[in-house]
C-alpha cells in the first residue's frame, strides 16, 4: 500500500524512501486541481506514481506540484515526475527556485553532505524548466478547486527556501520540515537541522508563527498526521534548543561529528525506550549534528 486516506480529499503517499516504509511520505491533495505536496527522493519517483495510482489520480491529471523546500526527499522526483506531468505547474518559494531550475549547487552539497554510497541510493534530481514554476514569497493563496483553498506560509529556519501549507478549510497544515521528525510507534523526535543553513532562532520563530495559525491537526513529511498538536510543537521547540546546546558542548571537547552523533542517536534510543533505530533515523540523527556543528561554526556561538 502506497496511499493512507486521511480525509475526503488528502491523501499520504508514502515515498518508500531507499526501500524503507514510513520515512518520507508525499501528500495528495483530490479535487478538480489535484494537487502533489513534496515528491520524495528521485530514485522513488515511481513510488509516487503507484501512490496516485491506487487513489485513482493519473499523473495528467495533477494541476499543482509543491515541493515544499529544494532538499532531495521532498524535491528530488519532481523533475523527473514533471515529465508524467504535463499539466502540472511548480509552486515553488523564490530561494528554491533557482536551484529547481539548476540544481548542480544543490547537488554538490548534498554529496558533501551524505557521500556518494547515499547519493546514488538517493538518486539526482533533474533540472525543472523556469517557465513551469511560480515563485511564491512570505505568504500565498492557492485555489485547489471545489472550494477548497490553501494558505502558503513562508517557514524558514530548517532551509531558507521552506513553506508550509495549510489548508483552509480543515485548517489541516502540511509543515513541511518546521517540525522535529517523528516516526510512527517511536516516541521521542529528531530535530531537522540539516546543513547548510539551519537557523535555531529562525526555526523556532517558524515554529511561534505555525502555532499561531491554530492547525487542526500537522500532515508531517516525517511522518503522518499528528493530532498532539501543542506536543509537536512543543516538542520541536525544546528539542532543538537543547540539541544546539548539547552538541555545542560535545564539539568544544574537541568531538568529531561521528562521536557527537552517537552519543546524541543513544540519547534518542533512551528517550524512545527502543535497542535499535531504522538506518534512515541514524541517517537522519547525524545530519542533523553535522547542521548544528556547521551553525556554530559559522555563527561562532
Ligand atoms: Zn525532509
Amino acid at each position: 500500500m502506497y496511499s493512507t486516506k486521511i480525509s475526503d480529499r488528502v491523501y499520504l503517499l508514502d515515498t518508500y524512501a531507499i526501500g524503507q516504509p514510513s520515512t518520507v511520505s508525499a501528500f495528495l491533495i483530490k479535487g478538480p486541481k489535484p494537487t502533489l505536496v513534496d515528491c520524495g527522493y528521485s530514485s522513488s519517483y515511481e513510488n509516487v506514481l503507484s501512490g496516485l495510482a491506487e487513489v485513482g489520480v493519473m499523473p495528467t491529471d495533477i494541476r499543482y506540484l509543491v515541493p515544499t523546500h529544494v532538499h532531495l526527499d521532498h524535491a528530488g522526483a519532481a523533475g523527473r515526475l514533471l515529465r508524467e506531468m504535463p499539466n502540472a505547474e511548480v509552486i515553488a518559494h523564490e530561494r528554491g527556485v533557482p536551484h529547481l531550475i539548476d540544481p548542480t549547487r544543490l547537488i554538490e552539497s548534498s554529496t558533501k553532505v551524505f557521500g556518494k554510497a547515499i547519493m546514488d541510493l538517493y538518486g539526482v534530481p533533474e533540472p525543472i524548466p523556469a517557465e513551469r514554476i511560480t515563485a511564491v514569497g512570505e505568504e500565498a493563496s492557492l485555489d485547489l478547486g471545489g472550494g477548497l483553498t490553501a494558505t502558503l506560509m513562508y517557514a524558514p529556519g530548517h532551509a531558507p527556501h521552506q513553506i508550509s501549507m495549510m489548508l483552509d478549510e480543515s485548517k489541516a497544515l502540511l509543515t513541511a520540515d518546521a517540525v522535529g521528525i517523528v516516526y510512527p510507534g517511536m516516541k521521542a523526535l529528531i530535530p531537522t537541522t540539516p546543513p547548510p543553513s539551519f537557523d535555531p532562532k529562525q526555526l523556532v520563530a517558524t515554529v511561534g508563527s505555525l502555532r499561531q495559525t491554530t492547525p487542526s491537526e500537522l500532515l508531517v513529511p516525517h511522518f503522518g498526521i499528528r493530532k498532539d498538536v501543542d506536543w509537536v510543537f512543543d516538542q520541536t521547540t525544546q528539542l532543538v534548543e537543547r540539541w544546539v546546546d548539547t552538541v555545542r558542548g560535545l564539539w568544544k571537547k574537541g568531538m568529531s561529528l561521528d562521536e557527537a552523533s552517537e552519543i546524541m542517536e543513544k540519547e534518542i534510543l533512551e528517550e524512545a525506550g527502543v535497542q535499535e533505530l531504522p538506518i534512515y533515523a541514524s541517517i537522519s540523527i547525524r545530519t542533523s549534528v553535522m547542521g548544528i556543528i556547521h551553525y556554530l561554526e559559522k555563527t561562532h556561538e
